[in-house]
């Protein structure tokens, strides 16, 4: 159980003894800052109270729960308010809006520490409460659980609130409620006095930065990122997400002075990079070698194979048919001698000059 959590041993231990020795509360809240494994550690109860093999990770309903599926896994969260009269708040979302749930849902789905978040969505809305309510009376699950999980539980209003607490007056059999909240005091207090408290701590810097490693990114970018993200996986996640997406737009950048060429700007370039540290510079080649890997696999039309610059493939397109007799492999090949004399070269400066020049070449042979 909880292989899959980072950190959090102090929670994983107590849900642990709270499982060996069969004293699971109908209703917890879970608090601590947001990005740090609340909903992790709620989806993995949900999946050790409905599978039938020991927590398999592999059988339909762990498969279920972990796609946020499964038909015992409730999840409430703040969304539009809806037209008055209307019973479910589902069912009064535009399509946009049902689309950007949905959206939002499988997000979460794919990474647990993901923030749940839908435009306009501002509280918890009485109907979602009393729809959760009809849900429950009609589900009685025979052998395992129904798990209900309040995101942003501190956006109950007082209507949804008072709603929710008829439900934990009465809880229905076999059904868990987790109160997931940053702020566990701007709940009511009896819904507080009904609930066990459970705090999570921010994560260590090592915790996140070894996530990071075995994610596949660098140690430089693991080791910024886990000191920027102050004990939250998710801001750490935003963190190097964001500095791809920097270093993706300086590879175009660098790119678009490669195929103008003009001697102005190749000149500032070369001067303005020369400037850089040289794993910088290595790491904006080895982007740009990727640049041109992918302009490779879209000629040869490899569909199945994943692309490094997937989120710009239009400009992928765009540049293949403009610069149709491009030779990817020399230009690759410049890229990669490049990051050869770079290590070796005093004078970086000339060897962009001349870097920029040779690409040029590669692009547009005459
Ligand atoms: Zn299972």
């Amino acid at each position: 159980m909880f292989e899959t959590i980072v950190g959090q041993e102090r929670v994983k231990k107590f849900f642990r003894r709270v499982f060996s020795e069969d004293k699971l509360s109908h209703s917890y809240i879970f608090a601590g800052k947001d990005g740090i494994g609340k909903s992790a550690v709620a989806f993995e109860l949900a999946k050790a109270l409905n599978c039938p093999n020991n927590n398999c990770r592999k059988c339909s309903d762990c498969k279920q729960v972990l796609s946020l599926q499964h038909q015992n896994l409730h999840l409430v969260f703040p969304l539009p308010s809806v037209e008055k009269g209307e019973k479910n708040p589902i069912k009064s979302l535009s399509e946009s809006e049902l689309e950007q749930v949905k959206n939002e849902i499988s997000q979460k789905a794919k990474n647990p520490y993901h923030q749940i978040s839908v435009s306009k969505a501002r509280e918890i809305l009485i109907q979602s409460v009393r729809n959760l309510a009809s849900e429950l009376a009609f589900s009685i699950p025979e052998h395992n659980y129904s798990v209900v999980i309040f995101f942003q539980a501190d956006k109950l209003n007082q209507n949804s609130a008072n709603a929710f607490l008829k439900l934990l007056e009465e809880p229905p059999q076999k059904t868990l409620f987790i109160l997931i909240t940053e702020s566990p005091k701007t709940l009511l207090p009896t819904i507080l006095s009904r609930c066990q408290l459970v705090r999570f701590d921010l994560l260590s810097e090592d915790e996140i930065k070894n996530y990071l490693l075995e994610k596949g990114f660098s140690e430089e970018e693991s080791k910024k990122a886990s000191k920027l993200a102050g004990g939250s996986l998710q801001t750490a996640l935003e963190i190097v997400n964001l500095d791809l997406i920097t270093k993706f737009e300086e590879a175009l950048n660098f790119l678009r002075v490669v195929v103008v060429c003009e001697p102005t700007q190749v000149l500032d370039l070369a001067k303005n990079l020369s400037k850089r540290e040289k794993n910088e510079l290595e790491s904006l080649f080895k982007l740009t070698m990727n640049w041109f890997r992918d302009c490779l696999l879209l000629k040869a039309e490899r569909t199945d194979k994943h692309l490094v610059f997937e989120t710009y493939r239009e400009n992928l397109q765009k540049f293949s048919q403009r610069y149709h007799f491009a030779n990817e492999n020399q230009a690759i090949e410049v890229l990669e001698k490049g990051i050869f004399s770079i290590n070796r070269n005093v004078y970086v400066n000339l060897l962009l000059t001349d870097l920029i020049v040779q690409l040029n070449r590669a692009i547009l042979p005459r």
